[in-house]
């Protein structure tokens, strides 16, 4: 589903690449977990499967990204819409809107989608991520864990494959997390999506991932594995 061919990303000549050389095959319709110490490039790989690097922070990426065939450099983020959904740490840096039904529907904008269609699709990912009875509150007002149900619901409604979250519930208490985390093995196993995260609290996490990649050091070979012979590295 996302494929890394020779992928290396360098912000800073002098400091050498963030990623080196990175082959690596994602699969499809798993939750996967990337792990690894602090500064060891997670955030960047992750903004090459989204598009914001090189397109937003800037940084060089030699190699090549896709993701459902489509080269992430080729094509800004938001043409990107209906293959990769992106989500941040902090959901309030995302949102463009006041309600969450706004913001559900704000997401499919550039796709030229029939007025129906995207009523439907709001309806339907309203029901998904239990946002329902929030439709029309101000997004000002809700929980850090509904406010991340919106931002996840507003990058699902153009139907992307593949999602990816950069510590999403880094900013949330653990009840908040575990909704969150439920949400997200939910759009997995009913939908068939690809969940590409992010997290250094492994304990929280960990044991909703069905796979886990770790990026031992700078310029060293991923390892991706089930959890338990990931993290028995
Ligand atoms: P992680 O997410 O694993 O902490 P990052 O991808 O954020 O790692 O960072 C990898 C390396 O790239 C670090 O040395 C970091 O300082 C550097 N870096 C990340 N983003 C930028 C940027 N926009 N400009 C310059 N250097 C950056
Ligand atoms: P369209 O909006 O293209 O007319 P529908 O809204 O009828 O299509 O949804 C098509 C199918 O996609 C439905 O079976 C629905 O369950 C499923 N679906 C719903 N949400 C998503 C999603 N986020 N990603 C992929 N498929 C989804």
């Amino acid at each position: 589903m996302i494929r890394f061919d020779q992928v290396s990303v360098t912000y800073d000549e002098a400091a050498g690449p963030a990623l080196a050389q990175l082959d690596l095959t994602v699969p499809e319709g798993e939750l996967v977990l990337l792990v690894g110490p602090s500064g060891v490039g997670k955030s960047t790989l992750l903004g090459t499967v989204s598009g914001l690097v090189p397109h937003f922070t800037g940084g060089t990426l030699r190699g090549r990204v896709t993701v459902a065939g489509r080269d992430t450099r080729t094509h800004r983020p938001r043409e990107l819409a209906d293959v990769v959904g992106t989500v941040g740490q902090d959901p309030l840096a995302h949102f463009v809107t006041d309600t969450v039904e706004d913001e559900l529907a704000y997401g499919m904008e550039s796709l030229g989608l029939a007025p129906d269609v995207m009523r439907r699709r709001v309806e339907e990912t309203l029901d998904l991520l239990g946002l329902a009875e929030l439709r029309e509150r101000p997004i000002a007002t809700l929980s850090g864990g509904q406010r991340q149900r919106v931002a996840i619901g507003s990058v699902l409604t153009p139907h992307p494959k593949v999602l990816v979250l950069d510590e999403p519930t880094s900013a949330l208490d653990p009840a908040a997390a575990e909704e969150v985390l439920a949400v997200l093995q939910r759009l997995v196993h009913d939908l068939g999506t690809t969940v590409l995260m992010a997290e250094h609290r492994l304990e929280r996490v960990v044991h909703y991932a069905d796979q886990v990649i770790l990026l031992p050091g700078p310029g060293q070979a991923p390892v991706i594995g089930a959890p338990a012979d990931v993290m028995a590295v």
